[in-house]
């Protein structure tokens, strides 16, 4: 008697913590609903105004009428390129928290790959003439023209790496080169059968091979004095990265100090005819 006693004793302490952890579970849940929502909403209330401030200072910092000095058309152009800056780190916070709390939609589409050289060169040819670095596109004769994928999200990563390369060379180049991978898997994933590999290449200053790993994640820069240099939030490669994974690929990154480093995307080179079969959403 004295057994059964103890045994249901025992029972009702492990149903009593089983119901606590249930308990615990639910708060748990509901505080990241609360914390997405948050997230959401302050997203969107910060950005009204902000686009306000920007339509405002990039027409002051146009001075149409003439009737500013060179020195208030600077303040105008400051304001708008600081303006720029809380955009993107607003629209990173937001894709992170959508992304955690399994709320972006990927949206497959017909990705047309010789479009992304123009891409290229509109988005970033300025910005490496001002720093005197080479930049190209090289596509192997052997890559689809057009595969299916979340052409949008593509782009945001590859204009991601892009700007990092950038901002991270000071002398040499920034090449973007795509090509066929015939390795069956990429690294931590299912076999996805042939993969296209996105690879931008630079001459920068490069990574530490401690400090690899760590950029991946949130909030995470190479060292702190880099970070001081050149500012940046530390979202855009945690957000590729998911982004990679969530289209069936994947993002690695390669690197010597003061050589140059080399981030790859890996992405399923689905044919466009699967477009009309499947439609992709990130998994609850
Ligand atoms: P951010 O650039 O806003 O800091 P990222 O997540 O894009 O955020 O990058 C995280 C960190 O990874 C950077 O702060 C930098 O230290 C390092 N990094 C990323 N790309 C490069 C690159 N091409 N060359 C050298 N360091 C890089």
């Amino acid at each position: 008697r004295q057994l059964n006693h103890e045994l249901e004793a025992q029972k009702n302490a492990a149903l009593f913590a089983a119901s606590e952890i249930e308990r615990y579970a639910e708060q748990v849940e509901q505080g990241s609903k609360y914390k997405s929502q948050f997230l959401t909403n302050m997203s969107h209330e910060l950005r009204t105004p902000l686009n306000s401030m920007m339509i405002l200072s990039q027409i002051l910092s146009e001075n149409k009428n003439g009737n500013l000095s060179e020195e208030e058309q600077n303040y105008a152009s400051v304001i708008h390129k600081s303006g720029t800056e809380l955009l993107n780190l607003i629209n990173d916070i937001l894709d992170l928290s959508k992304v955690e709390a399994g709320k972006l939609q990927i949206e497959m589409d017909m990705v047309n790959v010789t479009e992304l050289p123009e891409m290229v060169v509109n988005q970033f040819g300025k910005q490496a003439e001002e720093k005197n670095l080479q930049l190209s596109v090289h596509i192997e004769p052997d890559v689809p023209d057009a595969f299916c994928s979340d052409g949008l999200r593509l782009h945001q990563i590859l204009r991601n790496l892009l700007s990092n390369a950038i901002k991270f060379t000071e002398s040499g180049g920034v090449a973007l080169s795509i090509a066929m991978l015939e390795e069956t898997a990429a690294e931590g994933s299912m076999p996805q059968g042939r993969m296209i590999a996105f690879k931008v290449t630079d001459t920068g200053i490069g990574i530490a091979e401690e400090n690899l790993a760590p950029v991946f994640e949130a909030f995470r820069q190479g060292d702190e004095s880099t970070a001081r240099k050149y500012g940046g939030t530390g979202l855009g490669l945690t957000i590729s990265l998911q982004l990679a994974r969530m289209l069936g690929g994947h993002l690695e990154a390669q690197s010597k100090v003061g050589e140059g480093s080399t981030f790859t995307l890996l992405l399923p080179a689905r044919p466009p005819a699967l477009l009309d079969q499947q439609m992709f959403s990130q998994p609850e």
